[in-house]
């Protein structure tokens, strides 16, 4: 077993380096677990990121995380690129076990392990995302200028997305399996009034093609029926939902009615004291790399604060 550390941060998107960084140049020598899969976070599966602040020409996803990666690693943050399996934060010294079995042990854990987007689960569509297949309109509304498009989902966000859509796009399908919205009310009547949009009612999206590495367009099939009809899109905005990565702090963290990790806002603390949560797995309403970066530098000043009144 390693000595009692100051700091142990699970997951390595925006949040997790970005708490990393701050916690390195604070000298608490950081311990990151990156996750096995994904070091770098959801940004390493998307191309161009256009609205980080700093770089006007836009960045690759992927380069962005490097610089944050390399960035955190210059002041000393130690990474690893290995899951947390178990984590026991009752106590005022905390404990993390890596998939070696190893435990590891910290005053102060800050928990960044974003959230998962749901898929259709469909072919082609791993294949296509970022290429004309998105999961955030707010991120990626923009490349889709004077297009057809489609949204699928009937709840808010799905509402939210669209009526976002329909500035840049020539049209706006939603496809939906019923045919009500779940969509609160106020979100449903400025989707019905707003003349770009329209909507494929008791459908829902059977096939998803690309021409020349591009989406192009849609098969999709009505839920009462069983017919098929194709609709030409070349942008695809699956709002379905999302999942926070919590499964590991389960009956230890408290989380809110939507299953993400509940923190006293405006700070970054949880119910357990020396406990810190950050990014997407806290956040159900904005979601972009920035937020989390910014929760994740909040998460880190917590951190500090909460070490140096121990002493
Ligand atoms: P994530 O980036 O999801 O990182 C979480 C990390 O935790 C992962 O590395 C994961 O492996 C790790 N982890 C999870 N569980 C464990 C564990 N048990 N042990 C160790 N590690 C673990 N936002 C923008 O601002 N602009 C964009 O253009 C943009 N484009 C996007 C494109 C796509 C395709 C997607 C999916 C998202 C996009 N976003 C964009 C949203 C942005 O990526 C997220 O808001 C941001 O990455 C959230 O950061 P995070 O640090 O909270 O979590």
């Amino acid at each position: 077993m390693s000595d009692v550390r100051n700091v142990i941060i699970i997951g390595s998107g925006p949040a997790g380096y970005t708490a990393a960084l701050y916690t390195a140049r604070a000298s608490l020598n950081p311990l990151v677990f990156e996750g096995s899969v994904t070091a770098g976070g959801a940004l390493m599966n998307t191309t161009e990121v256009e609205n980080f602040p700093g770089f006007k020409e836009g960045i690759m996803g992927p380069d962005l995380m490097d610089g944050m990666r390399a960035q955190a690693e210059r002041f000393g943050a130690e990474l690893v690129p290995d899951d947390v399996v178990s984590v026991d934060l009752g106590g005022s010294v905390k404990k993390v076990t890596d998939s070696a079995g190893t435990v590891h042990e910290a005053r102060a854990v800050i928990v960044a392990t974003g959230s998962q987007h749901r898929r259709l689960g469909l072919p082609n569509e791993d294949t296509l995302s970022g290429r004309g297949v998105s999961y955030c309109a707010t991120c990626d509304g923009f490349f889709f200028r004077e297009q057809d498009i489609a949204v699928v989902g009937g709840g808010d966000t799905a509402m939210e997305e669209a009526t976002f859509l329909s500035r840049f796009a020539r049209s706006v399908t939603i496809v939906h399996r019923r045919d009500a919205l779940r969509a609160s009310k106020a979100m449903q009547e400025r989707a019905f009034a707003d003349p770009k949009i329209s909507f494929s009612w008791d459908s829902e999206v059977a096939e998803i093609h690309g021409t020349d590495g591009k989406l192009s367009g849609l098969t999709l099939r009505n839920t009462r029926t069983g017919d098929t009809s194709e609709l030409p899109v070349t942008g695809l905005f699956v709002a379905i939902g999302h999942d926070p990565r919590v499964e590991l702090f389960k009956g230890q963290l408290d989380l809110d009615e939507d299953g993400y990790l509940s923190v006293d806002a405006p700070t970054t603390r949880t119910n357990i004291p020396g406990v810190f949560a950050a990014g997407d797995v806290v956040d159900h309403s904005y979601r972009q790399a920035i937020t989390a970066a910014g929760t994740g530098c909040a998460a880190a000043l917590d951190a500090e604060r909460y070490l140096a009144a121990l002493t």
